[in-house]
């Protein structure tokens, strides 16, 4: 496929093209180097712009390269180093640092003996979709275009092996995902965790999904992490153990239950609970308990295993009545509200 009609593919899926109003944002307020100049301000930049992606774009700062930089082959490069190191010996212990970090950085970019090029991965990424799945399925393609009814939410990790869509086979169109640190569902919380509570609601009440699933797997990072807090609580990073204190209570009860098995055995019975701490943290948001209660909704756990290639799939009954309060819920599943 050319250059062309790739970006011919990504023009057609704008949003400019879309039935959805666009939404343009322009700063309220804007200012002027020189107030005395008669020329009006420069227009605000649009976020979306309606040109090939793939294009190179015009650089905006032109570099301008200094003569002594412009050593275009290594051997001068590293004549000059050592020319450097001869004149100034004690510049050893920090030439030495830095060639250490340009190594690590070159290992790095070359993947299977090639230069890792993210722009060239994506295009091939896209060109691939568009021929083998998007052009081969007009009828699919052609419904999604007018809207979407996923039978399923999914909650599934972050991490890069464990997307449900491969696991599960799950088309475009099927399933409405988020994917969090460590897969965790947090409780009802309008200030802390709105981002969860609102796909919850949109999948809920306005897609209608028919199943929440909550896909916990093995050697889970963000399981790790918690079950290595510290007993007394406290954290070291901005973001990560604050979250994944989400599920506590699983790793109170892995270690109440199994404190004799080895830690990373600990942590597999913790990649699970947790998935069910999240369930029982579903019901906290009233438009799931009514869905339950209704049976127009299920609840699934489920534990994807990536080093034997298995997967477990497993519901829990809450037996939900229409008279149940959140603070019976919660007593029922031992919550502190
Ligand atoms: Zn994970």
């Amino acid at each position: 496929m050319s250059t062309s009609s790739i970006n011919g593919c990504l023009t057609s899926l704008s949003l400019a093209n879309s039935p959805v109003k666009r939404i343009t944002l322009a700063p309220s307020i804007s200012c002027r180097l020189n107030p005395s100049s008669p020329s009006p301000p420069p227009p605000p930049p649009t976020l979306i712009r309606n040109e090939p992606v793939f294009a190179a774009p015009a650089p905006i700062i032109t570099p301008i390269l200094r003569e002594e930089m412009g050593k275009d082959s290594y051997e001068e490069a590293i004549a000059g180093l050592q020319q450097l190191l001869r004149e100034k010996g004690d510049l050893e212990a920090v030439a030495a640092a830095k060639i250490e970090q340009i190594t690590a950085e070159l290992q790095g970019a070359v993947v299977d003996g090639k230069v890792f090029d993210p722009v060239e991965r994506m295009k091939h990424g896209f060109v691939h979709f568009k021929t083998e799945k998007f052009q081969k399925s007009p009828a699919l393609f052609g419904e999604l275009a007018k809207g979407q009814s996923p039978k399923f939410m999914v909650f599934a990790c972050s991490d890069s092996r464990v997307c449900p869509s491969h696991i599960l086979n799950l088309q475009p169109g099927e399933a409405f995902m988020v994917r969090n640190i460590a897969n965790m569902v947090p409780a009802y919380d309008q200030t802390r965790y709105s981002g969860v509570g609102a796909a919850i609601e949109y999948a809920v009440l306005h897609l209608k999904v028919q199943n929440i699933v909550v896909v916990g797997h093995s050697c889970c990072g963000g399981i790790k992490g918690l079950m290595s807090i510290p007993d007394d609580g406290s954290t070291s990073t901005d973001f990560i153990e604050d979250w994944v204190k989400i599920c506590l209570p699983a790793k109170h009860k892995v270690n109440a239950e199994y404190s004799s098995l080895p830690f990373p055995d600990q942590c597999s019975q913790c990649e699970k609970e947790a998935v069910n701490v999240s369930l029982g943290n579903l019901l906290t948001y009233p438009f799931v308990r009514e869905g339950l209660v209704k049976k127009t909704l299920a609840l699934k756990g489920g534990y994807y295993d990536f080093v034997n290639g298995t997967f477990e799939l497993w519901g829990l009954d809450f037996g939900l009545t229409p008279s149940l309060s959140v603070r019976e819920v919660a007593s029922i599943l031992h919550w502190k509200l």
